[in-house]
This record gives C-alpha cells, structure tokens and sequence, in this order.
C-alpha cells in the first residue's frame, strides 16, 4: 500500500478559493487501495472561499501574493508544508491538483512583478517542498496510475 500526499479538494473537500471542491472520481479510483493523506495549505492558513493569489518571481525569489491586496502569503504556506511532511514521514507520491500556485506540480503559472506570464510550469509552493524532499509528485491531471 503506497501512502500518497494528495490536495484535499480532489478528494471532495471545499476547501478551493471560492469554496467549491475539485472531486475527481476517476483518479481516486486508480488509488483505490492506496492510503490517502489529504492536504489543503491554503484552506489551512486562510479559510475558504478566500481571495485568490498568484506566484510571482521577485528579486527575493517565488512569492505567493494575494490578488487584489498584494499581501504575500507564502510564508504560511510554506510552514505548512514543511510541517506537513515532518510530522506524516514517509511519502510514496505526492499528486498535486493542477495549476494550482500551492499544489501544481509543473503546471503552475508563474508572473513577474509586472505580472508578465514567465512559465506555465512552475511548482506551487507545497509542490515544490515535495520536490525538495524527494518525494515523487506528479499533477493530477497528468496521473495514469504508473507512478
Ligand atoms: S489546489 Fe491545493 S490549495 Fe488549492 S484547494 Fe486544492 S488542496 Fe487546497
């Protein structure tokens, strides 16, 4: 049995940025079997519905910043993250929802400060910590059940 990380709103928590989830049937069938340890950073840190945010690369490296305030939230979602993979130990897959700018795994959309498109496949910030630690992380939508 793999123990996979897995976006809480694919597996039917409300916890998207307008308070909606992100069920995906087919792709929980292919786990079934599987131990799934949902996560959901954002709803963590900042509730649900919430303001949006988007990556953007600054001269201090990616910032997650809120849109509309222009708040930066990264830190919070980072803390997260590292907590999360501290205190669940070993993880055999991380599989991130999509183009999300805390869980796309290379699908995230990065901007610069002028909110120029630099990359269509950048890691969210909980992505990315995965990929720091090694864990192998795939984005939803790109999961064919071979990882
Ligand atoms: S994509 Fe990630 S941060 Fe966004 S709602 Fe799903 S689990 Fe939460």
């Amino acid at each position: 049995m793999r123990r996979v990380a897995i976006s809480a709103c694919l597996v039917g928590k409300p916890c998207r940025y307008d308070g909606k989830d992100n069920y995906a049937q087919a792709l929980l069938e292919m786990l079934e079997g599987d131990e799934l340890i949902p996560f959901c950073p954002e709803d963590a840190a900042f509730g649900s519905p919430r303001p949006t945010m988007d990556l953007i690369e600054t001269r201090c490296g990616i910032e997650a910043v809120c849109n509309g305030s222009g708040v930066l939230r990264s830190e919070a979602i980072r803390a997260y993250a590292r907590n999360f993979f501290d205190q669940h130990g070993a993880i055999d897959l991380f599989i991130g929802k999509d183009r999300s700018p805390s869980c796309g795994v290379c699908s995230a959309r990065l901007y610069d400060t002028q909110k120029n498109l630099l990359s269509s496949s950048a890691a969210g910030l909980m992505a990315q910590e995965a990929i720091d630690r090694n864990i192998a992380a795939v984005d939803a939508e790109k999961f064919e059940g071979k990882v």
